[in-house]
């Protein structure tokens, strides 16, 4: 038995796009057959049923109707898969044979331009990896704006943080990446996304250069500005060639590439991203309740992409902050300009998306009419603008265009009334086009000769009901109900029956019926053929359209960062290039606008690149300890993208890098063991943090026993607070408070508490950071806070008094055991040989012990040989 020839042919097109499901157009229907039908019924819950083949056995089939396709699709990519459509090339009416079907399109996660799928206030970004020798060329793409951005990385880490910074949908890797080490199918469980290995053709200098300066209709790469990225350029041909291939287009709505090397903008890593929740909270992953919930008043969704890239990406570069805040600044001051640009940037759709439509040829004539509408509003906002004196703000007003011969085009041509459907007619307005006009005419006239012909065969006839109707399937005809059925003449030929009326032409309504008809078919195909003419000529100007889109993307941006330092009382920042970040009455952006009015208590944050580097800060759980650092680093975040700050002064120098780690039992990070993952990000601070860094440490070391928490915390301190070695501006939040003891020792450590006031048995938390160590843990009081029962903190109390009066010995014993392991370790060895000089925890304790060791021998009364073996036995001990 032999296959049938049209599954034969299905079956071809299926070996072409292997890792897609194949979406077959028969008909009204798009159907999927053997394993794709097995799948796809389960994922969507259809029924599953089969087709013969040819085969003994029936190919298992299913399918979806055409007109509802989209909803099944974004589905099914929504899951991760690839979607492969497969359309009728010829009306089946008319194809000699088998009907000619193609792919016309493939849809992946990364490329989806479907507006149902695709969030208003975020990118849609697909990620393109070229790996080679341990270096990482990377371009990313959002298909749905045309946004593009390449830049190289040298690390594993340095690339899973571009990831997580663009959070992509899809991936596509060199066959190299794949080998490196990494697993794909790791990275795909860990960042929800379907990844892709293309083999090296995609990844060849030569074809990426020749596809890039083809795209770009540029002669050399150095035009692009991408002549020290060579490995980056590599990765972005790729895209584009695989772009192409999935959309089957030219892509036009990408105008532009942008580089940028890893030190351009603030490092932030993955876990800092999220502890100090800047686009969307830790747990659920909600914009609302994260720094962009508090900061994003946008009014348009690319006002909203634009302000969340900000985010994505503090400057670093002190002369563009000041030139964004100064932006800012002015727009802060003109309330009544600011409110007045609002309004106008209200009314403004995605001209980014709706772009895209275009060049794409998906938009209709709605989607113009948005165009039209938004463009409107841009001339207003020029002729605010234009009295600014900001540089940026003067900038961007020289990049909006007004657009108006777009708008005239738009305005003269599309019927604002028109229907969804863009071939059956009625799009194009009267007095556009003078072809239309005619057919519209003849259609019209059509109509009254219609009118006279009913009127005239209702007297003939004196059928006094008779009707002239129109449906598709029958077109033309006269409709007499029953009761005047016997007043119909011969010349009324039957068409149809109904149970209360019968159907009848004649003659002349057929002559009739052709010039209308034929007129309508004209009139559709000649509408649609000027709308296609006026689309593609809109798409000619992508360009100038969609630097304006990024203009008003700009304004918007920057409007929502001035009303909400209006709204929220924030004030400008100063920036310095001296290592000092001193901020008076800071609060949390966010905390604060979660309290009821005004309890947020404001505190000072000073620190220095001198005596003032490190701040240890002990205080109560619940004091607001984390509360506090996180507002130092936020606040410095913020100013870095332009924004004002909620404190009553601050002054701020530029941080290269923020690093915030949190500990153990704060953390989500589940599979791995908590210490573990809390030990790598010490270990990437350590490595990374440099002078000009803002580190945050919450609680390190909590997620080990006691002793070495306490140990492995003391090192860190030491070890950042170097300024050999690191130096870095460090808040470190900790319950360890023998800490407290390295005030005065390391060099640049100043102690600091979160205050609470006692009274009785319980706490009252101030909120207020002031300088010194706090001397208690007041664990007990908290306990009872969160209503613990008090039969369970009165035990607890008797056992701390027992237990404090045990401590010394147990201190002892601890010490004891673990002075020789510890001094045995190598490492620990050779940072103290770095930091000689410097006193240790192990060095503290030992000294102490063998002191009053020594002290209390009664020399006197020893003989020469108890002294050389007490002599020898301490020397063991140290
Ligand atoms: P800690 O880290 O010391 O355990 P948190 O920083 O988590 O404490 O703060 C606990 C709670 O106290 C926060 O959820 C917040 O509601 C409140 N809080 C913290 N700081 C302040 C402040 N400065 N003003 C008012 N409330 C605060």
């Amino acid at each position: 038995m032999a296959l049938s020839p049209m599954m034969s042919k299905y079956l071809e097109t299926k070996k072409e796009y292997p890792d897609c499901i194949l979406f077959y157009r028969l008909g009204d229907f798009y159907e999927m057959f053997f394993e794709d039908a097995t799948e796809v019924a389960r994922e969507l819950e259809l029924t599953l049923t089969g087709k013969d083949c040819g085969l003994e056995e029936r190919a298992p089939m299913c399918g979806v109707p055409y007109h509802a396709a989209e909803t099944y699709i974004n589905r099914l990519v929504q899951n991760g898969h690839k979607v492969a459509i497969a359309e009728q090339m010829e009306d089946p009416k008319l194809a000699k044979g088998l009907v000619k079907r193609e792919v016309v399109r493939i849809v992946t996660p990364g490329t989806i331009t479907s507006t149902g799928v695709l969030a208003d206030d975020k990118n849609n970004y697909i990620i393109s990896i070229f790996y080679i020798d341990e270096r990482f060329g990377l371009a990313t793409c959002d298909i749905s704006t045309g946004d593009f951005f390449v830049t190289e990385l040298v690390s594993i880490r340095e690339l899973f943080d571009e990831i997580q910074k663009y959070q992509p949908t899809e991936i596509i890797c060199n066959h190299a990446f794949e080998i490196s080490g990494i697993s794909l199918e790791e990275l795909k469980k860990k960042y929800n996304i379907t990844i892709t290995s293309l083999d090296n053709t995609y990844f060849s200098e030569k074809n990426s250069t020749d596809i890039l300066k083809r795209h770009f209709a540029v002669s050399s790469i150095e035009a692009l500005g991408l002549s020290e990225f060579l490995d980056a350029t590599i990765s972005s041909g790729a895209m584009l060639r695989y772009l192409y291939e999935m959309q089957k287009s030219s892509c036009a709505q990408i105008v532009g590439i942008s580089a940028y090397k890893n030190g351009d903008y603030m490092i932030v890593d993955t876990s800092s991203r999220r502890n100090l929740e800047l686009v969307e909270t830790m747990r659920e992953k909600k914009k609302n309740g994260s720094l962009l919930g508090v900061l994003d008043k946008t009014n348009t969704a690319m006002g909203a992409r634009m302000l969340r890239g900000f985010l994505e990406q503090p400057l670093v570069n002190k002369e563009r902050i000041i030139n964004r805040q100064e932006a800012v600044a002015e727009l802060f001051d003109r309330y009544i300009d600011r409110e007045e640009l609002r309004e106008y940037l209200n009314p403004i759709y995605d001209l980014e998306r709706l772009m895209s439509r275009v060049v794409t040829k998906n938009a209709n004539t709605r989607d113009l009419l948005s165009l039209s509408a938004s463009m409107k509003m841009i001339s207003p906002i020029k002729e605010v603008l234009k009295t600014f004196e900001s540089e940026e703000i003067k900038k961007t007003n020289n990049n909006l265009d007004r657009l108006e011969d777009i708008i005239d085009i738009i305005d003269r041509a599309i019927n604002e009334d028109s229907p969804l459907s863009l071939k059956e007619g009625n799009i194009i307005n009267t007095g556009y086009n003078s072809e239309i006009d005619k057919l519209r005419q003849a259609k019209t006239e059509g109509k009254n000769w219609l009118a006279s012909l009913e009127s005239e065969e209702k007297e003939k006839t004196g059928i006094k009901n008779l009707k002239v109707k129109f449906n598709k399937v029958f077109g033309y005809y006269f409709e007499v109900t029953n009761s005047f059925k016997d007043m119909v003449p011969d010349y009324f030929i039957r068409k149809q029956t109904l149970t209360n009326a019968e159907r009848y032409t004649t003659d002349k309504l057929k002559d009739l019926e052709n010039i209308i008809l034929g007129a309508e078919d004209k009139l559709n195909s000649l509408e649609y053929e000027v709308f296609v003419e006026i689309r593609d000529e809109i798409a000619k100007n992508v360009n100038r359209i969609q630097s304006s889109a990024k203009a008003v993307a700009y304004i918007d941006a920057i409007c929502s960062l001035a009303t909400v330092a209006y709204n929220n009382n924030y004030i400008k920042p100063e920036i310095n290039t001296t290592g000092i970040i001193d901020i008076k009455d800071g609060r949390h952006p966010v905390v604060e606008t979660m309290l009821s009015d005004d309890s947020f208590i404001a505190n000072d944050t000073y620190l220095d690149q001198n005596k003032k580097r490190m701040s240890i800060i002990t205080g109560p759980n619940m004091a607001g300890k984390s509360t506090y650092m996180r507002q130092t680093a936020l606040i410095c975040m913020m100013a870095q993208i332009g924004s004002f700050v909620p404190a009553k002064q601050a002054n701020l120098c530029v941080c290269d890098r923020i690093f915030t780690r949190v500990g153990a039992s704060d953390d989500l990070a589940s599979g791995q063991s908590t210490f573990m993952v809390e030990m790598t990000e010490v270990a990437n601070i350590l490595r990374n943090a440099t002078r000009n860094s803002l580190v945050i440490l919450d609680e390190i070391g909590r997620g080990t026993s006691t002793f070495d928490g306490l140990a492995i915390a003391w090192a860190v301190v030491e070890h950042i607070s170097n300024i050999k070695l690191i130096g870095a501006k460090t808040l470190f939040a900790t319950h360890y408070h023998e800490l407290s003891e390295l005030e005065g020792t390391l060099p640049g450590v100043n102690n600091y508490c979160i205050s609470v006031k006692e009274n009785g048995d319980n706490i009252v938390f101030l909120r207020k950071i002031i300088a010194g160590g706090a001397d208690k843990s007041y664990g007990i009081q908290v306990a009872k806070l969160a209503g613990v029962p008090d039969s369970v903190t009165n035990r607890a109390k008797e056992l701390i008094e027992e237990l404090s009066s045990a401590d010394i010995a147990t201190r002892a014993r601890e010490i004891a055991e673990a002075t020789p392991a510890v001094s045995k370790r190598k490492p620990v060895k050779k940072m103290s040989e770095v930091e000689a000089g410097q006193l240790s925890l192990f060095d503290t304790i030992n000294n102490d012990t063998i002191i009053k060791e020594i002290s209390e021998i009664d020399i006197t009364s020893m003989t020469p040989m108890d002294a050389l073996n007490t002599l020898y036995a301490l020397q063991n001990k140290i």
